[in-house]
């Protein structure tokens, strides 16, 4: 796949996030305005509602009514195609319609940025061998690293729609119930070991009622995001058994404020890696179902410089977005559009490969080096955590755009009113 050429000059950089090859889905608003659902295009934001009002774009009516791609999503497969080489069309080189769409462009350095969707319920799986290892090593053992279901079940938990905010906002480090090796019991404290997961988030874009395969959960499949699961390491600890997390993961996930499409993707595509244990018929996939994304995570201490402090992949998962939600139907399970889906925290081999503090620091032993002589196990106040994604093309760049997040200090007094 080539460059896909535009007659935006900015667009057609090598190294921008937002060629016509990407047309990421998004929400934006100008000081004063009122949010509204948009695409990127070199530096530039096409308001998309406004193509829509004006007919340069076929969409049912009411498509673009609401703040979010819901509804877009909604309409299906044959709508996203349409609307995507509608775009290409009227954005590329040689288009006609060029002074008609520029009036519907807007600075991307002057646009806020909204969540993308109003997200109908949030899952979170634990799909990366490496991050799996790592964080079973610590917690249970090298002899129990891998639960016993590992390699044949895509383990996941259900999250809480309510804790998905987009890339920018605030998160406050959370209060918790924590017992340490020498605590003869629990306490009630602000988590000291508040972490980052680095994930890539599926959103399903179409619903189901009853069990679908695993090409068909494929298809449902809308577009991808960049994903932090917050966790706070001390909380998960004492609190994940039996159930798995629960206020853990609770205080926020933060999501990068561009969805960007599985067709833009299509190109990218990487099989899962070669599986370890035969897997139940129902999970087997043909199509490749990961995809080439390079991911890292920046680390900016309050005044000082970003360091990168994890660079990794997405071809990493042992188990697909796809596989993951034909499993999540197996019981029945309705999906929903706008339901999103993180990937499981994703590490690569090495050891700067890792998706999480915990495993970077190996759970606060081999605390990390930054600039000035700072060190950290673990996110200190007023951090800002930053993760990117991209993957490369010929002589283009699809982009994510960020999912960043300031850990700011926890409440004095958390039930003083
Ligand atoms: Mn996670």
């Amino acid at each position: 796949m080539t460059l896909i050429r535009s007659w935006l000059p900015a667009a057609n950089d090598a190294a921008c996030p937002f060629p016509l090859n990407n047309l990421p889905c998004g929400v934006f608003s100008v000081a004063g305005g009122a949010p509204r659902c948009c695409t990127a295009i070199g530096d530039k934001v096409l308001d998309v509602a406004a193509l829509a009002a004006a007919g340069l774009v076929a969409v049912p009516p009411g498509t673009f009514d609401a703040p979010a791609w819901n509804a877009f999503m909604a309409h299906g497969p044959a709508l996203w195609a349409s609307f995507r080489a509608e775009l290409t069309a009227l954005l590329g080189e040689g288009s006609d319609s060029e002074a008609a769409v520029a009036q519907h462009l807007v600075p991307l350095a002057e646009a806020a940025l909204h969540m993308p969707m109003t997200v109908a319920e949030y899952t979170d799986f634990y799909a990366s061998k490496h991050h799996a290892m790592n964080v079973g090593t610590m917690f249970r053992g090298a002899e129990n690293a891998l639960p016993p279901n590992w390699l044949s079940i895509p383990i996941g938990y259900n999250g809480r729609a309510s804790s998905v905010v987009v890339s920018g906002t605030e998160v406050r480090r959370p209060w918790g119930q924590v017992k340490g090796p020498d605590d003869a019991l629990p306490r009630f404290a602000p988590s000291a070991r508040f972490d980052i997961e680095l994930e890539l988030g599926a959103i399903v874009g179409q619903p189901s009622s009853g069990p679908v395969t695993v090409a068909e959960a494929g298809a449902m499949i809308f577009g991808y995001v960049l994903l932090n699961d917050w966790s706070a390491r001390d909380i998960q600890a004492w609190e994940y058994q039996p159930l798995g997390p629960f206020q853990a993961k609770a205080t926020a996930t933060t999501i990068s404020p561009w969805i960007v499409t599985a067709a833009a993707l299509e190109p990218f595509r990487v099989a899962i890696p070669p599986r370890e244990r035969e897997i139940l018929p129902y999970l087997e996939e043909a199509l490749p179902g990961l995809y080439d994304i390079a991911l890292e995570v920046g680390l900016t201490p309050e005044g000082g410089e970003e360091t990168v402090i994890s660079r990794t992949n997405y071809c990493e998962m042992y188990f697909s977005a796809a596989q993951q939600l034909a499993h999540h139907t197996t019981s029945g399970c309705s999906m929903r559009v706008g339901d999103l889906l993180g990937s499981g925290t994703i590490s690569g081999p090495e050891k700067g490969n890792r998706g999480s503090l915990l495993e970077l620091s190996w759970g606060g032993k081999e605390p990390l080096d930054l600039p000035g002589g700072l060190t950290r196990s673990f996110i200190a106040d007023n951090d800002t955590l930053t993760l990117r994604g991209a993957t490369k093309g010929d002589g283009y760049t699809i982009g994510f755009g960020e999912a960043r997040g300031k850990v700011i200090p926890a409440l004095e007094h958390p039930y003083e009113r």
